[in-house]
Protein backbone atom coordinates (compact mmCIF):
# COMPACT_ATOMS: atom_id res chain seq x y z
CA UNK A 1 0.00 0.00 0.00
CA UNK A 2 1.35 3.51 -0.73
CA UNK A 3 0.16 6.24 1.55
CA UNK A 4 3.53 8.17 0.91
CA UNK A 5 4.60 10.24 3.89
CA UNK A 6 7.32 11.60 2.14
CA UNK A 7 10.06 12.66 4.01
CA UNK A 8 10.85 16.50 4.08
CA UNK A 9 14.00 16.16 5.90
CA UNK A 10 17.27 15.19 4.60
CA UNK A 11 18.52 11.91 4.60
CA UNK A 12 21.29 10.44 5.92
CA UNK A 13 24.80 9.75 4.33
CA UNK A 14 24.73 5.86 2.67
CA UNK A 15 26.53 3.01 4.16
CA UNK A 16 26.70 1.86 0.38
CA UNK A 17 30.06 0.91 0.11
CA UNK A 18 31.47 -1.28 -2.98
CA UNK A 19 34.06 -1.39 -5.13
CA UNK A 20 31.55 -1.16 -8.45
CA UNK A 21 32.48 2.36 -9.85
CA UNK A 22 28.84 2.67 -10.91
CA UNK A 23 27.50 1.91 -7.90
CA UNK A 24 29.48 4.66 -6.27
CA UNK A 25 27.52 7.09 -8.78
CA UNK A 26 24.19 6.64 -7.38
CA UNK A 27 22.94 5.81 -4.04
CA UNK A 28 20.15 3.51 -3.17
CA UNK A 29 17.01 5.17 -1.67
CA UNK A 30 14.93 1.99 -0.33
CA UNK A 31 11.83 1.57 1.96
CA UNK A 32 10.35 -2.04 2.86
CA UNK A 33 6.98 -3.29 3.14
CA UNK A 34 6.92 -6.84 5.49
CA UNK A 35 3.26 -8.30 5.65
CA UNK A 36 3.09 -10.75 8.34
CA UNK A 37 0.47 -13.01 9.31
CA UNK A 38 -0.94 -12.99 13.09
CA UNK A 39 -1.15 -16.45 14.81
CA UNK A 40 -4.65 -15.59 16.50
CA UNK A 41 -7.08 -18.44 16.96
CA UNK A 42 -9.33 -17.02 14.52
CA UNK A 43 -9.50 -15.40 11.63
CA UNK A 44 -9.92 -11.08 11.29
CA UNK A 45 -13.30 -10.33 10.42
CA UNK A 46 -14.75 -14.32 11.41
CA UNK A 47 -14.89 -16.94 14.14
CA UNK A 48 -13.33 -19.51 11.36
CA UNK A 49 -9.86 -20.83 12.44
CA UNK A 50 -6.92 -19.38 11.56
CA UNK A 51 -4.53 -22.33 10.71
CA UNK A 52 -4.57 -22.23 6.80
CA UNK A 53 -0.79 -23.73 6.83
CA UNK A 54 -2.09 -26.76 9.20
CA UNK A 55 -5.77 -27.45 7.29
CA UNK A 56 -5.83 -30.88 6.26
CA UNK A 57 -7.95 -29.55 3.17
CA UNK A 58 -8.45 -26.45 0.97
CA UNK A 59 -11.70 -24.31 2.09
CA UNK A 60 -12.71 -26.07 5.29
CA UNK A 61 -12.20 -22.99 7.35
CA UNK A 62 -14.44 -20.76 6.01
CA UNK A 63 -18.34 -19.10 6.51
CA UNK A 64 -20.65 -16.54 4.06
CA UNK A 65 -17.97 -13.81 5.65
CA UNK A 66 -14.90 -14.74 4.25
CA UNK A 67 -15.88 -16.20 1.28
CA UNK A 68 -17.21 -12.77 0.38
CA UNK A 69 -20.86 -13.71 0.02
CA UNK A 70 -24.00 -11.23 0.42
CA UNK A 71 -25.00 -10.76 4.10
CA UNK A 72 -21.74 -11.86 5.26
CA UNK A 73 -21.11 -9.61 8.50
CA UNK A 74 -17.48 -8.83 10.01
CA UNK A 75 -16.48 -8.41 13.10
CA UNK A 76 -12.82 -7.31 13.83
CA UNK A 77 -10.53 -9.95 16.14
CA UNK A 78 -9.92 -7.67 19.21
CA UNK A 79 -7.02 -9.93 19.60
CA UNK A 80 -5.50 -8.87 16.67
CA UNK A 81 -5.92 -5.26 16.84
CA UNK A 82 -4.10 -5.59 20.58
CA UNK A 83 -1.05 -7.33 18.63
CA UNK A 84 -0.95 -4.85 15.90
CA UNK A 85 -0.52 -1.85 19.00
CA UNK A 86 1.96 -4.12 21.09
CA UNK A 87 3.89 -4.40 17.56
CA UNK A 88 3.92 -0.87 17.35
CA UNK A 89 4.83 0.23 20.94
CA UNK A 90 7.72 -2.05 20.80
CA UNK A 91 8.90 -0.10 17.28
CA UNK A 92 8.63 3.14 19.28
CA UNK A 93 5.55 4.01 17.06
CA UNK A 94 2.72 6.52 18.25
CA UNK A 95 -1.10 5.23 18.36
CA UNK A 96 -4.00 6.56 17.21
CA UNK A 97 -6.47 6.79 19.49
CA UNK A 98 -9.07 6.90 16.78
CA UNK A 99 -8.59 4.25 14.15
CA UNK A 100 -11.05 2.93 11.37
CA UNK A 101 -10.98 0.47 8.66
CA UNK A 102 -11.55 0.93 4.96
CA UNK A 103 -12.00 -0.85 2.12
CA UNK A 104 -9.42 -1.18 -0.61
CA UNK A 105 -11.38 -2.28 -4.00
CA UNK A 106 -10.26 -3.82 -6.70
CA UNK A 107 -10.79 -7.32 -8.40
CA UNK A 108 -8.46 -10.14 -8.05
CA UNK A 109 -10.07 -14.49 -8.42
CA UNK A 110 -8.56 -14.67 -4.54
CA UNK A 111 -10.32 -11.97 -3.57
CA UNK A 112 -14.22 -13.17 -3.03
CA UNK A 113 -15.69 -9.64 -2.04
CA UNK A 114 -13.58 -7.19 -4.70
CA UNK A 115 -12.46 -5.39 -1.90
CA UNK A 116 -10.07 -6.09 1.13
CA UNK A 117 -10.26 -4.84 4.25
CA UNK A 118 -7.65 -2.28 5.20
CA UNK A 119 -6.82 0.59 6.69
CA UNK A 120 -6.02 3.92 4.94
CA UNK A 121 -5.32 7.22 6.88
CA UNK A 122 -5.95 6.19 10.46
CA UNK A 123 -3.64 3.10 11.07
CA UNK A 124 -2.96 1.60 14.19
CA UNK A 125 0.43 2.66 14.75
CA UNK A 126 2.43 5.32 12.83
CA UNK A 127 6.18 6.99 13.70
CA UNK A 128 8.15 4.86 15.27
CA UNK A 129 12.03 3.81 14.55
CA UNK A 130 13.88 0.44 13.82
CA UNK A 131 17.86 0.73 14.74
CA UNK A 132 20.39 -1.16 12.31
CA UNK A 133 23.85 -0.89 12.71
CA UNK A 134 23.98 1.32 9.63
CA UNK A 135 21.60 3.81 11.15
CA UNK A 136 17.99 3.78 12.19
CA UNK A 137 15.02 2.95 9.81
CA UNK A 138 12.16 4.98 10.40
CA UNK A 139 8.64 3.22 10.54
CA UNK A 140 6.09 5.35 8.44
CA UNK A 141 2.91 2.62 9.46
CA UNK A 142 1.72 -0.20 10.88
CA UNK A 143 -1.77 -1.34 9.71
CA UNK A 144 -3.72 -3.88 10.05
CA UNK A 145 -6.16 -5.93 7.19
CA UNK A 146 -6.85 -9.10 5.87
CA UNK A 147 -4.73 -11.83 3.65
CA UNK A 148 -6.70 -13.30 0.44
CA UNK A 149 -7.39 -16.67 -0.77
CA UNK A 150 -5.03 -18.77 -2.08
CA UNK A 151 -4.27 -19.02 -6.06
CA UNK A 152 -2.94 -22.64 -7.05
CA UNK A 153 -2.04 -23.09 -10.59
CA UNK A 154 -1.99 -26.87 -11.42
CA UNK A 155 -2.37 -29.42 -13.90
CA UNK A 156 -6.03 -32.18 -13.61
CA UNK A 157 -6.44 -34.44 -16.04
CA UNK A 158 -4.18 -32.87 -18.72
CA UNK A 159 -5.74 -29.41 -18.51
CA UNK A 160 -3.99 -26.68 -16.98
CA UNK A 161 -6.58 -25.50 -13.95
CA UNK A 162 -6.27 -22.68 -10.96
CA UNK A 163 -7.43 -23.16 -7.72
CA UNK A 164 -8.57 -20.95 -4.69
CA UNK A 165 -8.34 -22.02 -1.54
CA UNK A 166 -10.04 -19.58 1.03
CA UNK A 167 -8.61 -20.98 4.22
CA UNK A 168 -6.28 -17.99 3.95
CA UNK A 169 -8.90 -15.82 3.25
CA UNK A 170 -9.22 -13.12 5.80
CA UNK A 171 -5.88 -14.07 8.35
CA UNK A 172 -4.96 -11.41 9.91
CA UNK A 173 -2.47 -10.06 8.22
CA UNK A 174 0.03 -6.68 9.65
CA UNK A 175 1.83 -4.70 7.38
CA UNK A 176 4.48 -2.77 8.41
CA UNK A 177 5.76 0.22 5.75
CA UNK A 178 8.87 1.87 6.55
CA UNK A 179 10.54 5.42 5.49
CA UNK A 180 12.56 5.61 2.44
CA UNK A 181 15.84 5.25 5.47
CA UNK A 182 17.64 1.95 4.10
CA UNK A 183 21.32 2.81 1.89
CA UNK A 184 22.00 -0.95 0.66
CA UNK A 185 20.70 -4.35 0.57
CA UNK A 186 22.50 -5.46 3.86
CA UNK A 187 20.48 -2.63 5.44
CA UNK A 188 18.04 -4.11 4.17
CA UNK A 189 18.21 -7.51 5.05
CA UNK A 190 19.45 -6.53 8.57
CA UNK A 191 16.27 -4.25 9.27
CA UNK A 192 13.77 -7.41 8.09
CA UNK A 193 15.55 -10.05 9.92
CA UNK A 194 15.07 -7.42 12.95
CA UNK A 195 11.37 -7.50 12.05
CA UNK A 196 10.61 -11.05 12.22
CA UNK A 197 12.84 -11.53 15.72
CA UNK A 198 10.52 -8.97 16.93
CA UNK A 199 7.21 -10.36 16.07
CA UNK A 200 8.90 -13.98 16.94
CA UNK A 201 9.52 -12.67 20.51
CA UNK A 202 6.25 -10.85 21.14
CA UNK A 203 4.59 -14.56 20.25
CA UNK A 204 2.39 -12.42 17.34
CA UNK A 205 3.54 -14.04 14.85
CA UNK A 206 5.26 -17.31 12.93
CA UNK A 207 6.91 -15.77 10.05
CA UNK A 208 7.31 -18.65 7.94
CA UNK A 209 8.83 -17.62 4.88
CA UNK A 210 8.65 -20.33 3.09
CA UNK A 211 4.54 -20.80 3.61
CA UNK A 212 4.18 -17.22 3.07
CA UNK A 213 3.55 -16.27 6.16
CA UNK A 214 6.04 -13.41 6.10
CA UNK A 215 6.19 -11.37 2.57
CA UNK A 216 8.76 -8.36 1.55
CA UNK A 217 8.44 -5.79 -0.37
CA UNK A 218 11.30 -3.72 -1.79
CA UNK A 219 10.13 0.10 -2.78
CA UNK A 220 13.59 1.02 -4.19
CA UNK A 221 15.14 4.20 -6.62
CA UNK A 222 18.32 5.28 -7.35
CA UNK A 223 19.81 9.20 -6.81
CA UNK A 224 22.56 10.85 -7.71
CA UNK A 225 25.35 10.97 -4.88
CA UNK A 226 24.85 14.15 -3.03
CA UNK A 227 21.31 14.31 -4.38
CA UNK A 228 19.15 15.36 -1.43
CA UNK A 229 15.58 15.06 -2.85
CA UNK A 230 13.88 12.18 -3.57
CA UNK A 231 13.90 10.27 -6.89
CA UNK A 232 10.62 10.94 -9.04
CA UNK A 233 10.08 7.14 -9.35
CA UNK A 234 9.87 4.16 -7.50
CA UNK A 235 10.56 0.57 -8.19
CA UNK A 236 8.51 -2.13 -6.37
CA UNK A 237 9.46 -5.41 -6.20
CA UNK A 238 6.70 -7.75 -4.57
CA UNK A 239 6.20 -10.70 -3.13
CA UNK A 240 9.94 -11.83 -1.99
CA UNK A 241 10.06 -14.87 0.05
CA UNK A 242 13.32 -14.72 1.79
CA UNK A 243 15.96 -12.33 2.96
CA UNK A 244 18.50 -13.88 0.46
CA UNK A 245 16.29 -13.42 -2.48
CA UNK A 246 15.26 -9.70 -0.95
CA UNK A 247 18.99 -8.71 -0.75
CA UNK A 248 19.53 -10.14 -4.43
CA UNK A 249 16.15 -7.88 -5.91
CA UNK A 250 17.59 -5.02 -4.44
CA UNK A 251 21.02 -5.68 -5.76
CA UNK A 252 19.80 -6.40 -9.59
CA UNK A 253 17.11 -3.21 -9.12
CA UNK A 254 20.84 -1.36 -8.54
CA UNK A 255 22.29 -2.51 -11.44
CA UNK A 256 19.47 -2.67 -13.39
CA UNK A 257 18.46 1.13 -12.70
CA UNK A 258 21.97 2.04 -13.07
CA UNK A 259 22.20 1.23 -16.85
CA UNK A 260 18.91 3.26 -17.18
CA UNK A 261 20.05 6.41 -15.20
CA UNK A 262 23.36 6.22 -17.37
CA UNK A 263 21.21 6.45 -20.42
CA UNK A 264 20.45 9.60 -19.71
CA UNK A 265 16.63 8.05 -18.56
CA UNK A 266 14.62 8.30 -15.84
CA UNK A 267 13.40 4.14 -14.98
CA UNK A 268 9.66 3.14 -15.36
CA UNK A 269 7.75 3.41 -12.32
CA UNK A 270 6.23 -0.11 -11.99
CA UNK A 271 5.61 -3.14 -9.55
CA UNK A 272 8.33 -5.89 -10.71
CA UNK A 273 8.41 -9.81 -9.28
CA UNK A 274 11.25 -11.24 -8.38
CA UNK A 275 12.29 -14.63 -10.57
CA UNK A 276 14.68 -16.38 -7.90
CA UNK A 277 15.18 -19.46 -10.24
CA UNK A 278 17.15 -16.76 -13.16
CA UNK A 279 17.90 -14.32 -10.31
CA UNK A 280 16.36 -10.95 -11.87
CA UNK A 281 13.40 -8.53 -11.14
CA UNK A 282 10.54 -8.76 -14.09
CA UNK A 283 8.35 -5.82 -14.88
CA UNK A 284 4.28 -6.88 -13.88
CA UNK A 285 2.27 -3.99 -13.91
CA UNK A 286 2.98 0.23 -13.98
CA UNK A 287 2.14 0.96 -11.13
CA UNK A 288 -1.16 1.73 -9.70
CA UNK A 289 -2.24 5.26 -7.37
CA UNK A 290 -3.93 5.11 -4.09
CA UNK A 291 -7.04 6.72 -5.91
CA UNK A 292 -7.53 3.88 -8.00
CA UNK A 293 -8.20 1.71 -5.32
CA UNK A 294 -11.17 3.99 -4.62
CA UNK A 295 -10.62 3.35 -0.34
CA UNK A 296 -13.39 4.68 1.75
CA UNK A 297 -14.77 3.93 5.24
CA UNK A 298 -16.08 0.59 6.16
CA UNK A 299 -19.34 1.09 7.04
CA UNK A 300 -20.05 -2.80 8.15
CA UNK A 301 -17.10 -2.15 11.00
CA UNK A 302 -17.75 0.85 13.63
CA UNK A 303 -14.32 2.87 13.76
CA UNK A 304 -11.91 1.43 16.92
CA UNK A 305 -11.35 3.77 20.11
CA UNK A 306 -8.47 3.51 22.71
CA UNK A 307 -7.93 5.51 25.90
CA UNK A 308 -4.73 6.84 26.69
CA UNK A 309 -4.75 4.93 29.74
CA UNK A 310 -5.40 2.24 27.69
CA UNK A 311 -2.53 2.58 25.75
CA UNK A 312 -0.30 2.85 28.20
CA UNK A 313 -1.23 -0.34 30.23
CA UNK A 314 -0.06 -2.13 27.07
CA UNK A 315 2.62 -0.59 27.04
CA UNK A 316 3.56 -1.45 30.53
CA UNK A 317 3.16 -4.58 29.82
CA UNK A 318 5.57 -5.24 27.42
CA UNK A 319 8.20 -7.70 27.76
CA UNK A 320 11.81 -6.73 27.64
CA UNK A 321 12.61 -6.35 23.53
CA UNK A 322 15.68 -8.30 22.35
CA UNK A 323 18.01 -5.69 21.76
CA UNK A 324 17.35 -4.16 25.60
CA UNK A 325 18.09 -7.61 26.57
CA UNK A 326 20.78 -8.36 25.11
CA UNK A 327 22.38 -4.88 26.41
CA UNK A 328 21.49 -5.73 29.72
CA UNK A 329 22.75 -9.47 29.38
CA UNK A 330 26.34 -7.60 28.42
CA UNK A 331 25.99 -5.69 31.93
CA UNK A 332 24.79 -8.08 33.88
CA UNK A 333 26.22 -11.28 32.17
CA UNK A 334 29.24 -10.33 30.37
CA UNK A 335 27.71 -12.25 27.76
CA UNK A 336 28.73 -10.73 24.47
CA UNK A 337 25.89 -9.05 22.03
CA UNK A 338 27.19 -11.21 18.70
CA UNK A 339 26.38 -14.74 20.96
CA UNK A 340 23.14 -12.94 22.40
CA UNK A 341 21.68 -11.57 19.55
CA UNK A 342 21.48 -15.17 18.15
CA UNK A 343 20.27 -16.84 21.34
CA UNK A 344 17.37 -14.21 21.72
CA UNK A 345 14.59 -16.08 19.71
CA UNK A 346 11.44 -16.17 22.10
CA UNK A 347 10.73 -14.62 25.49
CA UNK A 348 10.41 -17.90 27.32
CA UNK A 349 13.63 -19.72 25.74
CA UNK A 350 15.54 -16.23 26.71
CA UNK A 351 13.84 -16.54 30.27
CA UNK A 352 15.39 -20.16 30.60
CA UNK A 353 18.24 -19.22 29.31
CA UNK A 354 19.21 -16.71 31.97
CA UNK A 355 18.29 -18.61 34.72
CA UNK A 356 20.89 -21.06 32.98
CA UNK A 357 23.38 -17.67 33.24
CA UNK A 358 22.56 -17.59 37.09
CA UNK A 359 23.64 -21.09 37.61
CA UNK A 360 26.72 -20.23 35.86
CA UNK A 361 27.27 -17.40 38.28
CA UNK A 362 26.96 -19.38 41.32
CA UNK A 363 29.51 -22.16 40.08
CA UNK A 364 31.97 -19.72 38.66
CA UNK A 365 31.20 -20.40 35.48
CA UNK A 366 31.48 -17.36 32.77
CA UNK A 367 28.00 -17.07 31.28
CA UNK A 368 29.54 -16.22 27.63
CA UNK A 369 31.32 -19.54 27.71
CA UNK A 370 27.72 -21.52 27.98
CA UNK A 371 26.51 -17.85 25.55
CA UNK A 372 29.63 -19.24 22.71
CA UNK A 373 29.27 -22.53 23.49
CA UNK A 374 25.60 -22.66 22.22
CA UNK A 375 26.44 -20.33 19.58
CA UNK A 376 29.51 -22.47 18.11
CA UNK A 377 29.24 -25.60 18.35
CA UNK A 378 25.15 -24.78 17.10
CA UNK A 379 23.29 -26.44 19.99
CA UNK A 380 20.24 -25.86 19.05
CA UNK A 381 17.97 -24.69 22.08
CA UNK A 382 14.12 -23.77 21.14
CA UNK A 383 11.31 -23.55 23.56
CA UNK A 384 10.76 -26.49 21.53
CA UNK A 385 13.39 -28.53 22.45
CA UNK A 386 12.98 -27.67 25.91
CA UNK A 387 9.65 -28.44 26.10
CA UNK A 388 10.51 -31.92 24.72
CA UNK A 389 13.04 -32.62 27.31
CA UNK A 390 10.66 -31.73 29.99
CA UNK A 391 8.45 -34.42 28.75
CA UNK A 392 11.27 -36.79 27.87
CA UNK A 393 12.12 -36.29 32.22
CA UNK A 394 8.53 -36.87 33.04
CA UNK A 395 8.06 -39.85 30.71
CA UNK A 396 11.08 -41.44 32.82
CA UNK A 397 9.86 -40.73 36.48
CA UNK A 398 6.66 -41.93 35.66
CA UNK A 399 8.04 -45.12 34.11
CA UNK A 400 7.84 -48.66 35.92
CA UNK A 401 8.85 -51.89 35.08
CA UNK A 402 7.04 -54.92 35.27
CA UNK A 403 7.94 -56.42 38.41
CA UNK A 404 6.29 -59.40 40.49
CA UNK A 405 4.94 -59.00 43.87
CA UNK A 406 7.48 -62.03 44.57
CA UNK A 407 10.22 -60.10 43.31
CA UNK A 408 9.70 -57.09 44.97
CA UNK A 409 9.12 -59.13 48.34
CA UNK A 410 12.23 -61.57 48.39
CA UNK A 411 14.25 -58.38 47.46
CA UNK A 412 12.80 -56.20 50.73
CA UNK A 413 13.53 -59.27 52.41
CA UNK A 414 16.94 -59.26 51.85
CA UNK A 415 17.46 -55.84 52.32
CA UNK A 416 16.20 -56.09 55.87
CA UNK A 417 18.63 -58.63 56.33
CA UNK A 418 21.91 -56.74 55.04
CA UNK A 419 20.67 -53.44 57.50
CA UNK A 420 19.82 -54.33 61.04
CA UNK A 421 20.70 -51.19 62.80
CA UNK A 422 18.26 -49.27 60.45
CA UNK A 423 15.54 -52.00 61.06
CA UNK A 424 16.00 -50.90 64.82
CA UNK A 425 15.56 -47.71 64.32
CA UNK A 426 12.30 -48.20 62.20
CA UNK A 427 11.19 -50.24 64.98
CA UNK A 428 11.87 -47.79 67.51
CA UNK A 429 9.32 -44.82 65.81
CA UNK A 430 11.87 -43.53 63.35
CA UNK A 431 9.40 -43.91 59.71
CA UNK A 432 12.52 -41.76 57.99
CA UNK A 433 14.05 -45.35 57.55
CA UNK A 434 11.42 -45.89 54.77
CA UNK A 435 13.39 -44.03 51.98
CA UNK A 436 16.44 -45.40 52.81
CA UNK A 437 14.83 -48.79 52.56
CA UNK A 438 13.25 -47.66 49.31
CA UNK A 439 16.18 -47.00 48.05
CA UNK A 440 18.33 -50.13 48.66
CA UNK A 441 15.56 -52.06 47.71
CA UNK A 442 15.54 -50.52 44.11
CA UNK A 443 18.93 -50.49 43.58
CA UNK A 444 19.35 -54.25 44.46
CA UNK A 445 16.02 -55.04 42.05
CA UNK A 446 17.56 -53.18 39.33
CA UNK A 447 14.50 -51.26 38.55
CA UNK A 448 11.68 -48.67 38.29
CA UNK A 449 9.10 -49.57 40.09
CA UNK A 450 5.70 -48.08 41.49
CA UNK A 451 7.11 -45.75 45.35
CA UNK A 452 3.43 -46.58 46.92
CA UNK A 453 3.30 -50.33 46.14
CA UNK A 454 7.11 -50.92 47.35
CA UNK A 455 6.15 -48.98 50.36
CA UNK A 456 3.46 -51.25 50.92
CA UNK A 457 5.44 -53.98 50.57
CA UNK A 458 7.59 -52.90 52.68
CA UNK A 459 6.42 -51.63 55.21
CA UNK A 460 4.27 -55.12 55.48
CA UNK A 461 7.98 -57.07 56.07
CA UNK A 462 8.91 -54.62 58.57
CA UNK A 463 6.21 -55.10 60.98
CA UNK A 464 7.01 -58.94 60.44
MN1 LIG B 1 -1.06 -4.73 2.23
ZN1 LIG C 1 -14.95 -17.19 8.02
Amino acid sequence: MHLKKQPNGILGETNMNTDNKNKNKYSLVCGLEIHAELKTKSKMFCGCKNDPFGAEKPNIYTCPTCLGMPGGSPVANKKAIEWTIKVGLALGCKINLFSKFDRKNYFYPDLPKAYQISQYDLPFCYDGVVETSFGPVGITRIHLEEDTGKLLHKKIDGKQVSLIDFNRSSVPLMEIVTEPDIHSPEQAKEYAKEIRKILKYLDVADCDMDQGGMRLEANTSLRSEGQKELPKYKVEVKNINSFKFMEQAIEYEIDRQTEILDKGEIPAQETRGWNSIKSITFSQRTKEDSEDYRYFPDPDLPPIRYSRESIETMRAELPELPAQKSERWNTEYGVEKRYSKQLISHEIFSNLLEESFKICQLENIEPNKLASTIVNKNIIISHETIASKIVDEFKKLSQTDEVSDDEIISAIKEVILQNNDAVIKFKSGDTKVIGFFIGQTMRKLGKKINNRKLGELLINELKK
